[in-house]
Order: structure tokens, then sequence, then C-alpha cells
């Protein structure tokens, strides 16, 4: 007997599944055993263009909905979010491969976001000036843009679109969300929840798959805006696509996160976190700690405690510390960093090939994995490797350590730990990065503060969420008005004579 046809993961156009034509679809992964566990859809332009019509349609009843009623949208949908969240951590988890307590923390990072979202009325307050000459007022108010993209990638599949199509859709927009194709799941249950909380249908789309469909959204007429995030070169791409469109366009990029340790550090806090921020999600998250600088006499001491708490994390599936990487290519591309970095001479401290690991074999497992005597112009350090392996840089002093942060193409987070006020001042006004940490290795703001980096880390000039995020979804119109005054205004308005 042939085998049962996997399930297929379906397009989300007009409040309704769209299969797509049948011919384009990929594989989605059980990264914990390594099996295909369902295929998505990949859409085709004509489904791009469906979506995006669908979204048109909805657009200008959904813009002329009062805040009042968006804002009890926007609650029901959170409650359903907040209610129902070990369902979605479990879709994550199952398609992503992170471990139950990595997918429940994003997805609480995304709800944070619709909460920011919710209270939308009070943060679309215009501006109002009075008697800007006589009897004329001036004001400002911010008008949603239409129809906006927003497309996101694997490692984070429930936060990342909620850092933008809450509040997109807050702010009076329709959105097409285009998910990574490696785990598309929490993006159709995202569609069936907005549709359960009672957003009409077409104002959120969702279209799945590869360059084609970002390609078209990227060129899509009607589409307005798009957030992207991704690795560098696809962000860059997007961003110079988008606005050679004529459109708004947010790229959030790829990073390389460095956290610089002082000589008067607490060097446990400092372990603690170094290996926290370096494996947690297997180091697929874009504020991964990838590169330890350990500064003066205390290296030794740094890596030898490092190693010591690597060999405590426990790598498997479900509620283990560290799960697999999220395909078979990339875990292999990310094993290859061991040999590349043994061959350019730095030191293998821990190979996270030798890692115990509780789980099927043909899983894309990696064990946690550390390198020391790394130099700057070694791959191990050039690369965005994405995967857990930690390296450490040695210098000599503060300069040369922020020197080197400052010297990397990339600009997304970058942390420093001491106990030295002074140090930690000018390492926070100095450093060129997007997000600071100071004695916190992974300093992601909270939702009211924006995200985004600097360098090749961001393409645009806005970031994520926050202030930024509703600047972003909006656009302004400047409003003069003269009041005439009909008794003395010359214009016979028929009202009563004035006293
Ligand atoms: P990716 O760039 O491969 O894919 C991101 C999105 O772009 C996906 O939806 C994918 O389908 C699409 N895409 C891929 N190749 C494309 C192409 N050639 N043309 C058009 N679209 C294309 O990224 P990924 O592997 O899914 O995610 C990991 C990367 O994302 C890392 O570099 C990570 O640092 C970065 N990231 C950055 C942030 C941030 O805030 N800066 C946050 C999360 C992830």
């Amino acid at each position: 007997m042939a085998p049962a046809p996997l399930p297929l993961v379906p397009h989300w156009v007009a409040g309704a599944p769209r299969a797509g034509d049948g011919e384009r679809a990929g594989d989605v992964y059980d990264p914990t055993t390594g099996r295909v566990a369902r295929r998505v859809a990949f859409a085709t332009p004509a489904d791009v263009d469906a979506a995006v019509a669908a979204a048109v349609a909805a657009f200008p009843a959904w813009r002329a909905t009062s805040l009042a009623e968006r804002t009890r949208t926007l609650f029901r949908f959170r409650e359903l979010v907040a209610a129902r969240s070990d369902e979605l951590a479990a879709i994550v988890s199952s398609e992503h491969g992170k471990v139950l307590d990595d997918a429940r923390g994003e997805v609480a990072r995304g709800l944070e976001v619709i909460e920011f979202a919710c209270g939308i009325a009070q943060v679309l307050k215009g501006e109002y000036s009075e008697s800007v000459s006589s009897r004329v007022d001036v004001q400002a108010i911010r008008q949603p843009l239409g129809v906006v993209a927003v497309i996101s990638p694997f490692n984070f599949p429930a936060m990342v679109p909620c850092w933008f199509f809450p509040i997109a859709i807050a702010c009076g927009n329709a959105v097409v969300l285009k998910p990574s194709e490696k785990d598309p799941s929490a993006a159709n249950w995202f569609a069936a929840i907005w549709q359960e909380a009672g957003l009409p249908d077409g104002v959120f789309d969702v279209v799945h798959g590869d360059a084609v469909a970002v390609d078209r959204l990227l060129e899509h007429p009607e589409v307005q805006a798009v957030s992207f995030v991704g690795s560098t070169p696809v962000a860059r791409h997007v961003y110079e696509t988008g606005t050679r469109h004529g459109k708004r366009v947010q790229a959030l990029g790829g990073a390389k996160n460095h956290m610089v340790v002082l000589p008067d550090a607490d060097l446990d806090l400092a372990a603690d976190a170094a290996v926290n921020a370096g494996f947690g999600s297997a180091g697929e998250r874009c504020m991964a700690v990838s590169a330890v600088v350990a500064v003066g006499p205390i290296a030794d001491e740094l890596v030898e405690r490092i190693a010591l708490r690597i060999a405590k994390v426990a790598v498997g599936r479900g509620d283990a510390d560290m799960g697999p990487l999220v395909t078979r290519a990339h875990r292999d591309k990310v094993a290859s960093y061991l040999d590349a970095g043994v061959a350019e001479g730095a030191d293998l401290v821990v190979d996270g090939r030798r890692h115990p690991i509780a789980g099927d074999a043909d899983g894309f497992w990696l064990g946690p994995t550390l390198f020391d005597r790394v130099t700057s112009d070694m791959t191990l350090y050039t690369d965005e490797i994405f995967g857990p392996v930690l390296s450490v840089v040695r210098v000599d002093g503060f300069d040369a350590a922020l020197e080197l942060v400052n010297a990397n193409r990339y600009g997304n987070g970058a942390a420093i730990f001491t106990n030295d006020g002074g140090a930690a001042r000018r390492f926070q006004t100095e450093v060129e990065a997007g997000m600071v940490g100071i004695n916190v290795p992974i300093p992601v703001p909270v939702a009211t503060y924006s995200f985004g980096g600097w360098k090749q880390s961001l393409f645009g000039d806005t970031h994520a969420h926050g202030a930024e995020g509703v600047r972003f979804f909006t656009r302004n119109k400047v409003v003069t008005t003269r009041w005439l005054d009909p008794s003395h205004g010359g214009i016979d308005l028929g009202f009563p004579e004035n006293d």
C-alpha cells in the first residue's frame, strides 16, 4: 500500500485556506528525527497576487473601523493567543526544533508586542498647534499605508512576525505575511486566531514559499511597505529591490554579537551568560553571543568556567536545554566550521560533535562547541555561523576590545561584563551597535522600545516595534485650518449675529 500523502500547509487568503497550484511545494521537517513531517505550498506570483488583492479589498473598511473597535479586536486576539500559547509553542518547537522553554519564551516576547498594539489609541494620538497664525490651527495625523508585507526568518516563527503584524493591523493596515518555508505553521495558526478574534477576512493573509513569493511582493504595485528579517545578503536584496519599486522598507539582517568581559567582571556571571546566550535555541538567535572577547589576564579562567558549564548542557528534545538545528544542510554547514576553525589555528576546547545527545540519531544535532584563541581573520570570526559555536577572542585591554567590536561589519547587539561604571558608560557611548547590554548578554528591548541593529545588521532607517514601528506603518498628514469668524470674516454663512 502506498504511504498516505503528507499533509500540506496551505496559504491563507481572504479568510480561507488556499492550496496553490499544487506544483510547487517544499518539505517541512521534524528536526529531532530528521523526517519530513508535512509539506508546505510554495506560492506562485498568482498566489501572491490573490493574497494582495484580498488585502487591498479588505483595507478600506478596516482603515475606516474606529480605533475603539480595532482595539477591541486586538484585545480579543491577545486573550486567545495568551490562553493558547502552549499550543503555539508546541507548533514552533515541532518545526524549528528549539526546546519547549525557548519556544514558550519566544511566544511570550511576541505577546508583549501584541499587548503594546492594544494601546494603539494612546500611541496614535496626533499633534495640534493652536493659532500658528491668526485663527489658523495646525494638526498632524498619522494614517495607515494600505497593504504591507512582512517577510520573516525561520529562527523565530512566532515572535518575529509579531514584531510587525499586530502594530501594522492596529494602525489600520492590511498585512500579507510570508513566513519562512522551514517552519510555516505558526503563521496559519495566527491567521485562524485572528479570524476567531473577529478580524475581517483579508486584513491578515499568508503566502508561503521562497524567493518567488518574496520577489513578487517586492515588485507588487499595491504593496506599500515591507518589513523583512533574515540574513544580510537577502536583507540587502529586499531593501534594494523594494525601495527601487518605491516602497518603504525596513530590512533587518544578520549579526555577530560580541560579549566583552573585563578583568574586574564577575566571572561566574559572565560564564553563565556566555553559555545561555551562546547556546540557547542552539545559537540560532540573531542576538546570540557568538564572540566572547576576553580582556587581559582572565582569559584562561573564563574559558575554563565556560567549558565546565558546557559539559552540563542537556541536548535533546522537549524539555532539554538545547535542541537540534533546523535542517540537515544547516547542521552540516555549522559543523563544517569546526574543521575550518582547527585548520585556521584556533584551539578547539569543546567539540560539539562529541556531546551526548538524548534523541533520534537522524535528528539534526550538534552539541555546544567552544573555540579559544580565535583571531579576527578566521572564518570562525568573520562569518555569522548561526549555530552552537562560541569563539573566544583574547585582547589586551578595553580599547582593543572596543576597536574589535566596532570594526566588525555587523552591529546588532554588543554586551560588556564589568563592575566598573566608567568603563561600562564608555562602552555604552562608543560601541557601534543598535542594542547594548551591560552585564546583560542578550539586551533585547521590551516591546515599548524598538528593536534593530546598525551597520550591516539593518538596511533602512526604522527599527521594529515600539514608537519606530508605529511610525513605519503610518504616514504623516498635516492639516492647516483657518477658522472663519462669521461676524468679522465678511462671509455670510447664515449664522446668527455674534454679540
Ligand atoms: P534567510 O535570509 O535565508 O530567509 C529569510 C526570509 O527570506 C525567508 O522568508 C526566506 O524564504 C526568504 N528568502 C530566502 N532567500 C531568499 C532570496 N534569495 N530572495 C528572496 N527571499 C529569500 O534567513 P533565515 O535563514 O531564515 O534566518 C536566519 C537569519 O536571519 C540569520 O542571518 C539571522 O541573524 C537573521 N535574523 C536577524 C534578526 C534581526 O533582528 N536582525 C532576527 C532574526 C533573524
